[in-house]
């Protein structure tokens, strides 16, 4: 299994587009070979995201903070909010992150939800084109499920007073059923200014996206940054691409028939697909897709993260597209800098640059 490594592969993709989900090596593959060497790679920043002793270690570093502004907006609301507004002139909307995740007890999950519902006062009172995103297992999935459901539940009631959307980002495959079963109570309880993130690289996709589209649902479909097992999610690239491009069209279709609601101009609400990758071909799929069966460009959003292909993030703004740009911000930043080294093998020796300058 895991042909990340084959020849044939090999000639078909870029090493430094490959995001492996397969940490298994391939019989194929040669030690030494750049796709070899991407997975090894990737599997390393992917272990380290989650070892509390390299976080220990690698956040004492100055050169790591100072590596990790590149996918940062800073490490205060205010830094992030003149990000936003620095998006929004350029003609982007954003969502705002405050980095966290895996919180350990109750009093942190409580905090955690506050933070948010300061966001929220802040987006509404700044009037920043942006809404917000967040991680469930920050609210304390895992931890204490109720609470964060009593968690999510308060920042959705706030949100949705001055009509601010809510992007429930999605983690590892152990938190997708109760991040859809959280979801689906919510909305029965009325609160429809969520949405859920669907990743490509999970077999369970497809039906997930069938069931979750009899209603209208704002999906943003990514390809997924976790470390999952080969007979959880496709092991290999052009398998994940397919499904990326499948799911798309399924977005695309429902869109449609839902009457194609555009992107809020106020940057609030999203598009009911929201495509959140920086692989053009990707991205020119969807658009072919759309124009194909006649979806308009403003009820198609495309997401892309701060830091990573401005200039493409640019273009489609200019070519009509709503484009949402994902801004993290806070101390909480090394998971999420780990999973930005483990995409991209680049980043790795941009990391190390900043070492090297001391
Ligand atoms: C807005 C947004 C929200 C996301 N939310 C989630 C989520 O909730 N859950 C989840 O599992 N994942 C999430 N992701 C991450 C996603 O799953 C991928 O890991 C990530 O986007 C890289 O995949 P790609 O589609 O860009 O394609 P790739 O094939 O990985 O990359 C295509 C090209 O994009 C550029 N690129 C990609 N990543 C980087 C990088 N780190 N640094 C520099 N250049 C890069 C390179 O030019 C690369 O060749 C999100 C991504 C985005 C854009």
């Amino acid at each position: 299994m895991g042909t990340f490594c084959s020849p044939a592969l090999a000639l078909r993709h870029e090493p430094d587009s490959i995001p492996e989900h397969s940490l298994t090596a391939d019989p194929g593959c040669q030690p030494g070979s750049p796709l070899r060497s991407h997975a090894v790679l990737r599997a390393i920043f992917l272990y380290l995201s989650q070892a509390t002793w390299a976080k220990d270690l690698i956040m004492r570093w100055g050169f790591s903070r100072r590596a990790a502004t590149r996918f940062i907006a800073g490490e205060r609301l205010e830094e992030a909010l003149r990000a936003v507004s620095e998006l929004n002139r350029r003609g982007l909307f954003a969502t705002l992150d405050h980095l966290g995740e895996h919180v350990t007890t109750p009093d942190e999950a409580r905090r955690a939800a506050d933070d948010y519902l300061e966001i929220i006062d802040r987006i509404c009172a700044s009037g920043v084109r942006s809404n917000a995103s967040l991680k469930l297992t920050q609210l304390g999935l895992g931890l204490d499920d109720d609470l964060c459901l009593d968690n999510l539940r308060r920042i959705l009631r706030k949100a949705a007073a001055c009509g601010v959307f809510v992007r429930v980002d999605m983690e590892d495959s152990s938190t997708v059923d109760r991040t859809l079963d959280f979801y689906r109570t919510l909305r029965d309880e009325g609160l429809h200014n969520t949405g859920l993130v669907i990743q490509a690289y999970l077999f369970r996709s497809q039906a997930d996206v069938q069931s979750l589209l009899a209603a209208p649902t704002r999906i943003r479909l990514c390809k997924g940054a976790y470390r999952e097992p080969a007979h959880i999610a496709f092991p290999r690239k052009a398998d994940v691409d397919l499904n990326f491009d499948t799911l798309t069209a399924m977005l695309v279709d429902a869109a449609l028939a839902h009457g194609a609601p555009p992107a809020a101009a106020d940057g609030r609400i999203p598009a009911l697909p929201a495509i959140a990758s920086h692989d053009e071909k990707r991205i020119n799929f969807a658009q072919r897709y759309a124009e194909q069966v006649g979806l308009p460009k403003p009820a198609l959003e495309f997401q892309m993260l701060h830091g990573i292909r401005t200039d493409l993030q640019l273009a489609l703004t200019r070519a009509g597209y709503p484009v949402r740009v994902y801004v993290p911000y806070g101390t909480h930043w090394y998971p999420y800098f780990m999973r930005r080294l483990a995409e991209r093998p680049a980043n790795v020796w941009f990391f190390l640059s900043n070492y090297l300058r001391g």
